[in-house]
């Protein structure tokens, strides 16, 4: 729901259906060459690894492990068991698991998770509070497609993982994941590349072997991969759907294909998959708020109310009270305590939270306007009240216990595991490294 669908040239399941092609094209082209793992790929001209002079591991880093962060937008925790990913299974049998979901940040789409992620901070704290936004004291507006903004740090807080790494002399990398094309906490990771949908997922996969490949000195220790289609086939198609199921199959066997090649490096490498939220399919048409209330002079981003006053957010709150079962509206620093979304001007005020899965967007589109129905499916729910909303969280490697499974854990607790599975100091943070530390082997590497 917090999405304003805008002009997209490809539609996502159109996008999805043209990248699995891709990936498939490229895998056959390279059976029938008989190439090896380091063979240039059809995705060619896409994927330049742009690298930063971050200068070689420290000396201190180097017999430390590798992590390996991967994330399937969109994979519901329950994808694994509805859909066959014998893969994905298999990694939750060797490793850790959490069955019943990892409970993502509110609001539950993919740049605010991404960054909790990475940051393990709420999102209000680190500042990517949706995929679109804007910020009252800057006067600018913030979108995840807009490539300038993306690559601003000023826009983000915290230090990411990446970041982290950098500060301690380890070298990190990254395939994709927001934050990763900007400067943060005065670091960048010593390898990422510019966001770019169409690279294939094999091609992503050869890239991450390849950085491992790397001599000690210049091997990233920390690496980031990211594959949208699962989530392209749950917006388009709707989670129940065969092409959601399709996308789950596909994705899962680009997993195999990642551990046959991590496995092949033997290199202490510890795997783990989550993904940024799930998805549920969604009921009835738009809700425009300003049906309920006059929002003419408020600025507005899909559902985001920014009132010019305090007078005219009272008069808001006041007239979407009670207005519709189908959500809930609160003055911001009334947001419910768990939601953790009550101290941010980003957030707007007041704030609107879907009861269900309700598309719901500030403003009607103007006469002649062009419009489009809601997706089929789509998330950005409070996870308490749609356990749909959950994510995948699996993990393997020599750190991971074999068999350990966990309870629903909030995604900001990944941050510390990390950290603590690479030895690197995790500052203050909304995670807390206890939560996870079942699933790990040895109480501390520090
Ligand atoms: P959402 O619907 O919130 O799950 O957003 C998913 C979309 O975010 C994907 O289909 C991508 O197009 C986009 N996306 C994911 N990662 C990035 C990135 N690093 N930079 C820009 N866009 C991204
Ligand atoms: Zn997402
Ligand atoms: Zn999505």
């Amino acid at each position: 729901m917090r999405k304003a669908h805008c002009s997209r040239i490809w539609s996502r399941g159109a996008l999805f259906i043209a990248l699995m092609l891709l990936g498939g094209a490229r895998a056959s082209a390279q059976m029938q060459a008989g190439a090896g793992a380091s063979a240039q790929t059809p995705g060619a001209g896409r994927g330049a690894v742009i690298e930063s002079a971050n200068g070689p591991n420290a000396a201190s880093q180097r017999a430390k492990p590798y992590v390996v962060l991967v994330s399937l937008d969109g994979f519901r925790y329950d994808y694994v068991k509805k859909y066959s990913a014998p893969n994905i299974a298999a990694m939750a049998a060797r490793g850790a698991s959490a069955p019943d979901g990892m409970i993502p940040a509110y609001p539950s789409v993919t740049f605010p998770n991404h960054l909790t992620l990475i940051t393990g901070l709420y999102p209000e704290h680190h500042g990517i509070v949706a995929n679109i936004f804007y910020d009252p004291a800057r006067k600018q507006r913030y979108a995840y497609s807009d490539s300038a903004a993306v690559q601003d740090g000023s826009w983000y807080s915290g230090v990411p993982l990446w970041s982290l790494a950098e500060q301690n002399g380890m070298r990190s990398a990254c395939y994709f994941w927001p934050g990763s094309e900007a400067e943060i906490a005065g670091k960048r990771p010593s390898y990422y590349l510019k966001f770019d949908p169409l690279v294939p997922n094999d091609q992503r996969i050869e890239q991450v072997l390849a950085w491992l490949r790397l001599p000690e000195a210049q091997r990233p220790h920390f690496i980031t991969l990211y594959m949208a289609e699962v989530d392209g086939a749950g917006h388009e198609y709707g989670p129940d759907s065969p092409e959601t199921a399709t996308a789950v199959k596909f994705v899962d066997a680009e997993i195999g294909k990642l551990i046959a090649g991590l496995d092949a490096l033997h290199l202490p490498v510890d795997l783990i998959v989550v993904a940024d939220h799930g998805m549920e399919t969604t009921r009835g048409n738009w809700i425009n708020l300003d049906q309920f209330a006059d929002l003419s002079h408020f600025k507005t981003e899909g559902p985001l109310m920014y009132a010019p006053n305090e007078a005219e957010a009272a008069k808001a709150f006041q007239s979407l009270k009670g207005a519709s079962d189908k959500f809930t509206v609160y003055r911001r620093a009334d947001v419910p305590a768990e939601l953790h979304y009550n101290s941010n001007e980003r957030e707007g005020d007041p704030v609107v939270i879907a009861t269900g899965p309700y598309p719901i967007r500030a403003h009607t589109p103007a006469p002649g306007e062009p419009d489009r129905p809601p997706a089929v499916g789509q998330h950005g729910y409070d996870p308490r009240l749609l356990p749909t909303m959950k994510a995948l969280f699996v993990a393997t490697g020599p750190d991971i216990r074999a068999g350990v499974t966990v309870a629903p854990f909030e995604n900001v607790n990944v941050y510390p595991l990390i950290a603590k599975i690479l030895g690197l100091p995790a500052g203050k943070i909304d995670g807390d490294v206890n939560v996870l530390q079942i699933i790990l082997k040895s109480p501390s590497k520090n």
